[in-house]
């Protein structure tokens, strides 16, 4: 079974700071992938633009060093590497000064699809929004792409929507959240949406509560200054975890589409009870033989900046009344793994008596590594003996169900960035999500800032802080185990 490649219409994809980490890393092997694929056909137009002086073929020389590097799979087919990197062009420009501007604009094309993606600081989001009007690229099909981090906090979020507000719609603003690119993230909703089977049980009556897991065995290095200003909180949880927490929690949305989906996923952010400081753990990674300490990282030794966070939410809402959400997440842990995990209630009554033990059916959504769906039911032990129960997984392996050739789930930038093109923003964050998932996390990082709060260490290679594991104790629960 080989997925359906869609080609999408012709298009000029602009990259600012295309000569960046993210977008050699990440957004030029995505948009090779897709034209291995036959997404697109010749004649699309991808221009980087950077301070830096480049020719077009020197620009195109260190594409094809990340190609080699990031698109490996593709290593050997060199008509497709040569046809893709003809589509290249490079133009030296400041987005801050207006020389440059009059050559982008003499290398675009006309009455085609335009897609300025911002793959620069945050605080360049202003200036080329305001560039891009004033040297008249904005058409009617043009849409841009804006990268995390938007914002430090509610007030900074507010007003970088209103900048880009200034420019252009809400329906041309593309803010990416790479995990809702993921393929199993895409996967729970049709999971959940696409089968009889969960819904009726998707509820505070059948749910006894919910983990979500974001765990990261690589530390802070090479992003320092940015991750001491920012820490677990902004850097993960007001993000990544926050989408996560609102697929799993919305209402089914009348359809799928984009404001739809937004919709039901910004009620879910604005049913969020306030966070009681007793009901959140902050950690910070101490120093051992596999590296330094995060302070020592940083060069802070008395830095009060978490590395690690795991709290107990809630959604006030009729669904989830009385369903706690726990969410976690962390640096420098023991395994790298992202899940989530949906704890069903024990059986009211067993009929195997006491000694059977507790069974409780788990719904677990890995998103990485080795994306895919296990449920865990109860069954017989086999054999002789009596009644045995024990929990088997049912492992909807993606690698498995669907063969060999989707063996790879596609990278999350692969789809975004064809969404982008294609102008559908469901798996974009919309401006009052953001605004919305910063109005409930500023207070909990005030409070911090008003007790003097300090994270608890918690040893490099660990399951993180010690606190962490009462947060779930005190509840009468525990924590799934972090697999790689
Ligand atoms: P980076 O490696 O520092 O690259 C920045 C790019 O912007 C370079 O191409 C740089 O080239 C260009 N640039 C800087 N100032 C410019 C200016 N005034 N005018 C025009 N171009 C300018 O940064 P990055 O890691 O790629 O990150 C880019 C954005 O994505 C950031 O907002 C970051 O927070 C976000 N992000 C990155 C990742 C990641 O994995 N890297 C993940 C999520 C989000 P010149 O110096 O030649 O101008």
């Amino acid at each position: 079974m080989v997925s359906r490649v869609i080609p999408v219409d012709p298009f000029d994809l602009v990259i600012f700071g295309g000569t960046g980490d993210l977008a050699q890393r990440k957004i030029l092997p995505a948009l090779f992938r897709r034209y291995c694929a036959g997404q697109w056909h010749d004649g699309v137009r991808i221009l980087a633009a950077a301070r830096s002086e480049h020719d077009s073929d020197a620009f195109r020389a260190i594409v094809a060093r990340s190609l080699a590097e990031y698109a490996p799979e593709h290593a050997g087919q060199d008509d497709l590497r040569s046809g893709f990197l003809q589509s290249l062009d490079y133009v030296q420009l400041d987005a801050g000064a207006d020389p440059g501007w009059d050559v982008l604009a003499r290398k675009l094309t006309e009455d085609r699809i335009r897609a300025f993606y911002f793959s620069v600081g945050p605080s360049l989001f202003g200036p080329l929004a305001e560039r891009i009007r004033q040297h008249g690229l904005a058409t009617p099909q043009t849409r841009i792409v804006v990268e995390k981090p938007f914002g430090h906090d509610l007030d900074s979020a507010r007003a970088l929507n209103a900048t880009l507000a200034a420019y252009f719609d809400e329906n041309q603003i593309y803010r990416i959240d790479h995990y809702l690119g993921k393929e199993t993230v895409q996967n729970l909703m049709a999971v959940r949406f696409g089968n009889m089977l969960f819904e009726p049980l998707w509820n505070s009556q059948y749910v006894d509560h919910i983990q979500i897991t974001v765990a990261e065995t690589v530390g802070v290095d090479g992003r320092e200054e940015y991750y001491e200003r920012a820490g677990a909180m902004r850097d993960m949880v007001q993000n990544h975890l926050m989408q996560l927490l609102c697929l799993i929690a919305m209402e089914p949305p009348a359809k799928f589409d984009s404001d739809a989906v937004r919709d039901e996923k910004l009620k879910v952010i604005r049913a969020l009870d306030p966070v009681q400081p007793h009901h959140i753990v902050r950690g910070q990674y101490t120093g051992g033989p596999d590296g330094p300490g995060y302070r020592e990282v940083v060069g802070n030794p008395r830095s009060t900046t978490e590395s690690y966070v795991a709290l107990r939410a809630h959604v006030s809402n009729w669904r989830w009344a009385g369903t706690p959400f726990y969410l976690r997440t962390g640096k420098r842990l023991v395994a790298r793994s992202s899940v989530i995990n949906v704890i069903f209630k024990d059986a009211p009554h067993s009929i195997f008596g006491a000694e059977a033990g507790r069974h409780a059916n788990t719904l677990s959504i890995r998103l990485q590594p080795n994306e895919g769906i296990t449920l865990k039911v109860t069954i017989k032990e086999p054999g002789q003996g009596g009644m045995r129960l024990i929990d088997v997984p049912l492992d909807m392996s993606f690698a498995e169900a669907l063969g060999p050739e989707n063996h790879q789930a596609p990278d999350a930038y692969d789809r975004l960035v064809m969404d982008v093109i294609r102008g559908n923003q469901t798996l974009f964050m919309r401006g009052d999500e953001v605004e919305a998932a910063w109005a409930w996390t500023d207070p909990i990082i005030a409070g911090w800032q008003a007790r003097g709060d300090v994270p608890k260490p918690y040893d490099s290679g660990s399951t993180g802080p010690g606190d962490a594991e009462l947060l779930m104790k005190r509840d009468g629960r525990q924590w799934q185990g972090i697999k790689p």
